[in-house]
């Protein structure tokens, strides 16, 4: 799966007349490791290691070129800060207001909703946005 995003990355930085490099595959490797929900900092972070001459720029970039290519998108939980999540099937998440962990979840009964929801009012879905915002349980446990 891994092997075909890359194989579609590589497309289109082609069509945009922009070159494969080292960096550019290093960024994207450790983003399709990440699990998601990556900042750019972050990333830059830990790319550093391997590629000590990398700029933040060129991570930036990448991340943005991932989003416009359809293969990573920006969430925006925490205001003033976009984080890349996978384009993989629809999910939805769970943010941690104080830590700001980020837990996927799928769960067959909010789809089951949301056709419901649409078939009611005559209309095609095409993306959802649901966000639930809390304490996650090491935060609880730490208030109590
Ligand atoms: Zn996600
Ligand atoms: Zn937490």
């Amino acid at each position: 799966m891994e092997t075909t995003v890359k194989v579609k990355f590589w497309e289109f930085l082609r069509e945009q007349g922009l070159r494969q490099t080292a960096q550019r595959e290093a960024i994207l490797d450790l983003f399709l490791d990440s699990g998601g929900h990556i900042s750019p900092e972050s990333l830059f972070n830990t790319v550093k290691r391997a590629h000590p001459h990398i700029g933040y720029s060129t991570v930036y970039r990448t991340l943005k070129l991932l989003a416009q290519s359809g293969l990573a998108q920006e969430v925006h939980f925490h205001e003033d800060q976009t984080l890349y999540d996978r384009k993989s099937e629809q999910h939805d998440h769970l943010v941690c207001v104080r830590c700001g962990r980020v837990v996927e979840f799928q769960f067959e009964s909010v789809e089951r909703l949301q056709s419901e929801i649409a078939r009611q009012q005559g209309f095609l879905p095409q993306r959802r946005k649901f966000e639930i915002y809390g304490l996650c349980r090491e935060c609880q446990q730490r208030t109590a």
